[in-house]
């Protein structure tokens, strides 16, 4: 199997499976016992707290509360922010936010938030002036993303923190989801107020995620019960987890291989936007302004559900826009914000590579992909137009 998929998922890695053996096994307790064996566990939550904090550049590792998934911190840190300021009614977000945020913010329209959607363009970047001219002093909160899971495209944190302090008295609260393990991340350098990362996105197991807490701000729990996290949220840790995700951080921080991850993903894009005359790239041209290791190529005129489905034949595993909403028949809303036209979006792949893919991953892709297309475009309606590009 060739996995190019990392941005819906990625594998355990073996020095993660490693680290969490150990607490599948003997050590079992419960972190909030006071005997040994509960000390043990808490010290091994404590470690990882240090590890993940480290990654991301936190300030103190109090800073870091673990949680189950991504989706738990994004939801989190908005509810939380807005129970905490009953007067401001208005939240600052883009079109392109993933659903652990948008329907959040669809929701809570419902309950008589007003929410500004911060449109992108053509290679889906923001447009900063239209942050400036939302912010007013009821916006009680700013959430968008640091890269997007999508077609990777980066969002400037650091730039848009100033704007977000020096326009409002907002809380600022970024989705790293998909930067975390990735990019190099400092949050102490920037203005962000929250942040929302998850395991399974960098090597760590599914069901482990953290929120990042800048020092001082407090959120009224999402969880009620037991004090765990410092009474932050509760319900008995997930030790297992938790050591993963602190091994995983550990990972990514000592054997970081970003670069030989983008040399692969460039030969990819390269190859398949100068072979594949249909082919045509989704986000910025500009690599500096995306992940390192994705890849959002439309093949037009094509199904990207009959692309999805030869490659998984032929034993690679891409995705259609964001696995999330892969059993949907609608072309993502990202790439509807970015105007990319319905006949482009539903032939939309993203290939996203991660540390175990090789050259020889790239060279069976590249050689399998054109005879898919050939084939696909050979029975597509659009005879004419495909011919055009030819
Ligand atoms: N935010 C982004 C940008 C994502 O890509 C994802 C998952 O794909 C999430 C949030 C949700 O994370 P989780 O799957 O851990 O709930």
């Amino acid at each position: 199997m060739i996995y190019l998929d990392n941005n819906a998922t990625t594998r355990v890695a073996p020095e993660v499976l490693d680290a969490m053996q150990p607490y599948l096994s003997e050590f079992f307790g419960n972190p909030s016992s006071a005997h040994g064996l509960g000390r043990e566990m808490k010290r091994a939550i404590e470690h990882s707290r240090e590890q993940v904090a480290n990654l991301i550049g936190a300030t103190e590792t109090s800073e870091i509360v673990f949680t189950s998934c991504g989706s738990e911190s994004d939801n989190w840190a908005i509810r939380g922010v807005l129970a905490t300021q009953p007067n401001k009614k208005h939240i600052v977000t883009t079109q392109v936010e993933h659903e652990a945020v948008r329907n959040v913010c669809r929701l809570l329209e419902t309950e008589g938030y007003e929410v500004t959607w911060l449109g992108v363009d053509g290679n889906g970047e923001l447009d900063l002036n239209e942050l400036r001219s939302a912010l007013r002093p009821e916006t009680a909160l700013v959430s968008i993303m640091m890269a997007n899971n999508e077609t990777g495209v980066l969002f400037p944190i650091e730039e848009i923190g100033r704007i977000v302090r020096e326009k409002s008295e907002a809380v600022f609260h970024v989705d790293g989801v998909q930067a975390v393990g990735k990019i190099p991340i400092d949050l102490k350098s920037t203005s962000v107020d929250l942040f929302a990362l998850s395991g399974h996105k960098l090597h760590a197991p599914q069901g482990i995620g953290a929120l990042y807490l800048r020092k001082g701000l407090s959120l009224p729990s999402f969880i009620i019960g037991g004090a765990q996290e410092q009474g932050r949220r509760a319900g008995t840790s997930a030790v297992p987890n938790i050591v993963g995700l602190g091994a995983a951080c550990q990972f990514a921080v000592e054997d970081n291989n970003h670069d030989l991850i983008e040399r692969l993903r460039n030969r990819l894009e390269d190859e398949i936007l100068a072979n594949i005359s249909n082919a045509r790239l989704n986000g910025s041209p500009d690599r500096s302004k995306r992940l390192p290791n994705t890849s959002n190529i439309s093949f037009e005129y094509v199904d990207g559900q009959n692309i999805l489905m030869h490659l998984d034949e032929a034993g690679i595993c891409v995705s259609t826009g964001s696995a999330c909403h892969s059993t949907t028949h609608e072309s993502s809303p990202t790439l509807r914000a970015m105007n990319v036209p319905f006949t482009a979006a539903q032939g939309s792949i993203r290939f996203s590579l991660g540390r175990y893919n090789t050259d020889a991953d790239i060279d069976t892709t590249l050689n399998v992909l054109p005879t898919i297309i050939e084939k696909l475009a050979a029975m597509s309606p659009y005879e004419k137009e495909l011919a055009a590009l030819r």
